[in-house]
């Protein structure tokens, strides 16, 4: 791969701007390529590196008095929030006085307004997809719009060895297999859970069959290891994972860290900090990808944001959108909306005309928006440390976008510093996940430093479980054999799709009686929208709206642990379990029984909220994204 070739034909499109965005590049922040000389690589990427965007990475909400068309930035902390959405905070009074000129579009969005309601109420007809369950019917839809492929996550991380509850050991080294990774969430999840004074040496083989999936991985891990400044790292490799536009620098780091690690001339492992590294076995269309990252020739900023649109604003998706903008606080629908217009996880009131080129990792080579519709960024975490490290760093719970800037900012240093002070061996690999275990067996992967000996502490299955993918049977029996002989050693996953394909696994099909219950204990509480205690309304139209944001929420709070277990023995699993020598965890030191319970949590038991406000921030962004409710991924782990 011509590593010239690529760079000259990026510095001919640095050049590129865009007519569609409301907020202008700032010409100013595109740095003078001419300076660098194209035949001498190591020197420009030398450059690149040393690049840095015009507004610093921000470590509390700054104030939101920016004036994007003049380049304006006030350089305090926003302090005093908006009164009316809270979505922005401010300086001083001036500031705010100031700034009305423009936030007066969004505080006044219509979405904001309490008399907001779905379209398919004002005009008094059925949502379309009022009688598909979730899981059917939309997802068929929006593959039509886009690829459809998860490269955010489809549930919150898990810290996969919890050390505490198990080894309980800060020197015992550990080996963890993800045989259908996914993005980095667990990885990251998992390895800041480790106490700081954990000192053994982990090994961390990331398996996934989608190519862009795991190019991006390892691109995330070569910024977080390689960029010596941790703010830095953990900025661009935040925007790199999670923003559809990022800065021309970031853009130039980006193509400088990849192409580096690309062109060395060593068949040693890529060193990420002084003690950790990274190994791989990839294939050369990988290369494809890796040439666009950074690179803003693959997909100009004009057909990026017209794709991204396209996507996020189909018009047979109104009602879609309106589902989950019905469940929604006023201001929490502005900052859903502001995030599918834009893309930029950042606080909502913070700069960001400097985001002035697509990140191609989230478009196909072909152009087309990679994920779903309703992807969202805020499916892969747990929403109380969101919550938390917003506070912590002045942001609003309204500003849930901002929150999520914040945490990740947090999470992504303190896992760059822990690249940099643990010995952490990563090996990347992609392929199918049952062929992994062959190769592993056949002893492929030794020059990996993977040999044929290997067995795991932990190996992370995903929901590679479901029938309708690998299935139990073929996941037990190819990577059964390769867990360590060890008490604690464990195989993890999850089922996605159980719930609909066994009676009484949901709530819907639960019949009358359960679901009549439920509703009730919904309407005493006062957890429909709109619907007070009692079941008052004062306008009939709520009651709709409640009743179909019902049919979803019900299940977070449906025991469904019977039915479950009927599942599994329909899979046969007693006589997978003999043949395999695994057993079934009943106490649970990993994962609990269901989502959003204690570890020690009986099997059938469903998660308990506090007030109205925790039931609000658990089940509403989690239920408004996911097209399956968490509840339905019955976590499973066997020794
Ligand atoms: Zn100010
Ligand atoms: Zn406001």
């Amino acid at each position: 791969w011509d590593a010239i070739a690529a760079l000259s034909e990026f510095m001919q499109d640095t050049s590129t701007t865009s007519s569609l965005r409301t907020v202008p590049p700032d010409p100013s922040t595109s740095g003078n390529f001419a300076d660098f000389d194209v035949s001498d690589p190591k020197r420009a990427f030398e450059a690149f590196r040393k690049m840095k965007p015009k507004i610093p990475p921000p470590e509390m909400l700054p104030c939101a008095n920016v004036d994007v068309e003049k380049y304006k930035v006030c350089q305090k902390q926003g302090t005093k929030a908006c009164s009316a959405c809270k979505l922005v905070s401010y300086c001083s009074k001036e500031c705010q006085k100031n700034h009305w000129r423009i936030h007066k579009h969004d505080c006044k969005n219509r979405l904001k307004s309490n008399d907001w309601k779905p379209a398919w109420v004002v005009e008094s007809r059925l949502p379309m997809s009022f009688f598909s369950k979730p899981g059917d019917g939309s997802p068929m839809q929006a593959d039509e719009l886009s690829k459809g492929i998860s490269l955010w996550g489809n549930v919150p991380a898990i810290d996969l060895i919890n050390l505490g509850k198990n080894e309980n050991d800060a020197s015992q080294d550990l080996s963890i297999a993800l045989v259908a990774s996914g993005d980095l969430r667990h990885v990251v999840q998992t390895i800041n859970s480790l106490p700081d004074d954990y000192s053994g040496h982990l090994e961390v083989l990331i398996n996934d069959a989608t190519l862009p999936v795991v190019a991006r991985n390892m691109a995330i891990l070569l910024i977080l290891g390689t960029v010596s400044d941790e703010t830095m790292a953990a900025d661009i490799a935040l925007h790199f994972w999670y923003s559809v536009f990022i800065p021309a620098e970031y853009g130039n780091n980006i193509l400088a860290i990849v192409t580096s690690a690309l062109l060395r001339e060593t068949q040693e492992p890529q060193p990420l900090g002084p003690r950790s590294s990274m190994s791989c076995l990839i294939p050369a269309e990988a290369m494809e990808f890796f040439r666009r990252f950074g690179s803003i020739a693959s997909i100009s900023m004009a057909d990026a944001q017209n794709e991204y649109d396209r996507v996020r604003t189909a018009s047979y998706r109104g009602d879609f959108r309106d589902r989950m903008y019905a469940k929604l606080k006023p201001s929490h629908r502005v900052a859903f909306q502001e995030f599918r217009r834009f893309g930029i996880v950042l606080p909502f009131g913070a700069a960001n005309a400097h985001f002035n080129i697509p990140n191609a990792s989230l478009f196909s080579l072909d152009g087309k928006w990679l994920q779903t519709d309703y992807a969202d960024p805020l499916e892969g975490w747990d929403i109380g440390p969101i919550l938390e490290a917003g506070r912590a760093h002045g942001a609003q719970p309204e500003d849930i976008y901002g929150c999520l800037y914040f945490f990740l900012s947090d999470q992504l240093r303190t896992f760059a510093r822990r690249l940099r002070e643990f010995w952490i061996s990563f090996h990347v690999v992609t392929t199918e996940a049952i062929h992994l275990s062959s190769i592993i067996r056949e002893d492929i992967l030794s020059p990996l430093g993977i040999p044929a000996s290997t067995r795991f502490d932990r190996i992370e299955v995903s929901n590679i479980l479901d029938v309708n993918y690998v299935g139990i049977g073929d996941v037990l029996t190819h990577w059964g054999p390769l867990l360590k002989d060890s008490r604690t050693a464990a195989l993890v996953g999850y089922f996605m799709n159980w719930a609909f394909l066994q009676p009484n696994g949901d709530a819907q099909s639960a019949g009358h009686i359960e679901i009549k219950k439920i509703i009730d204990t919904f309407i005493e509480k006062g957890r429909f929208p709109n619907i007070r205690p009692g079941g008052r309304v004062s306008d009939p139209r709520d009651l709709q709206i409640g009743l179909f944001l019902a049919a979803n929420e019900m299940n977070v709070v449906y025991d469904n642990s019977k039915a479950f277990s009927q599942f599994l023995k329909q899979q046969n699993l007693e006589n997978l379990l003999r043949k395999t020598k695994l057993k079934l965890r009943t106490t649970r030191t990993i994962v609990p029984h269901r989502y959003r319970v204690p570890l020690d949590a009986a099997p059938n038991a469903v998660p308990e909220f506090p007030d109205n406000e925790s039931w609000y921030n658990s089940v509403r962004y989690a239920a408004s994204i996911f097209h399956v409710d968490g509840t339905l991924c019955r976590v499973w782990s066997c020794v």
